[in-house]
């Protein structure tokens, strides 16, 4: 097992790549805390996760608020003692909008999710990670961090920063022994991504953007999440990995 006697944080893991990498570290043998602001679904993935002999917990956290972030990392360290590995995964999707239309409460609230979040996740992750002796954060960016999407400026936005964000926090940190990196899945069959949040003409022609010709699985990006969390990957540090079946290549 990978991740025996490790101990980790997925945010936003009741549901999508959040879930899917809380399993594969459990199945690998980490202590997993299991947050999200859906506490019916966090709550399931944790008895997912105990029926097959795992070990987990769930902690109902909001990322964009600072303090459920810090009171996140705190129930963590009460329960399992320590923190080696932090998946800063919770994101939301933008209104879709051309810049000067759009709404500023919206363009606050994806940047609140899913940029503050990951800033506010790794600044009380970090200290915990110091006292263990080193550690793995692994943000769940997009390939929308690395190119545009006509109408999503605000996803756009908040994911290009925490790819900066990532490579910064690697700089700073890499002599605590603390390697952080982020994953830019393409698009992928989640909740926040399906024929009925989306439409099926829509699905049809996202899948046509990627060199495989389809969307990804959960599970696909859940795999690049356990290298980089792993001591498998202890010469990686500060990098963008796309896992999105070609669509950076096209
Ligand atoms: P999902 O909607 O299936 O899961 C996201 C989870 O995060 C949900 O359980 C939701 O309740 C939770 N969440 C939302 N806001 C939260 C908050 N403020 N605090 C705590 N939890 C919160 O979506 P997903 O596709 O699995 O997305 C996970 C991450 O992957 C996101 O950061 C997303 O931007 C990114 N991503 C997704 C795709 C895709 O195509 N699905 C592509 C690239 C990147």
């Amino acid at each position: 097992k990978q991740l025996q006697n490790k101990v980790a944080i997925i945010t936003g893991s009741g549901s999508g790549i959040g879930k899917a990498t809380a399993l594969l570290f459990a199945k690998e043998g980490a202590k997993v805390t299991i947050s999200d602001i859906n506490e019916e679904a966090g709550k399931k993935v944790v008895e997912e996760i105990q029926q097959n002999g795992g070990e987990a917990i769930f902690v109902k956290a909001n990322t964009a608020i600072a303090e459920d972030s810090k009171h996140l990392v705190a129930e963590t360290i009460k329960a399992f003692g320590a923190l080696h590995i932090a998946v800063n995964n919770a994101g939301v999707g933008s209104a879709f909008s051309k810049v000067a239309d759009i709404d500023l409460a919206d363009w606050q609230r994806v940047i609140d999710i899913n940029l503050n979040g990951v800033f506010y996740g790794m600044k009380y992750q970090i200290p915990e990670m110091i006292k263990a002796k080193g550690g793995s954060i692994i943000n769940i960016a997009s390939i929308l961090g690395q190119v545009a999407f006509q109408g999503a400026a605000a996803y756009v936005a908040s994911k290009h920063a925490v790819v900066g964000l990532t490579k910064t926090g690697a700089l700073d940190h890499a002599l605590d022994n603390i390697r952080v990196n982020a994953i830019g899945p393409g698009f992928i069959y989640t909740g926040l991504v399906n024929e009925t949040t989306m439409g099926k003409e829509a699905i049809l022609a996202l899948e046509q953007k990627h060199a495989l010709h389809r969307l990804g699985n959960p599970e696909e990006v859940a795999a690049m999440c356990l290298f980089l969390a792993s001591d498998t990957a202890s010469f990686v540090t500060g990098s963008y990995y796309p896992v999105d079946g070609g669509y950076l290549a096209m």
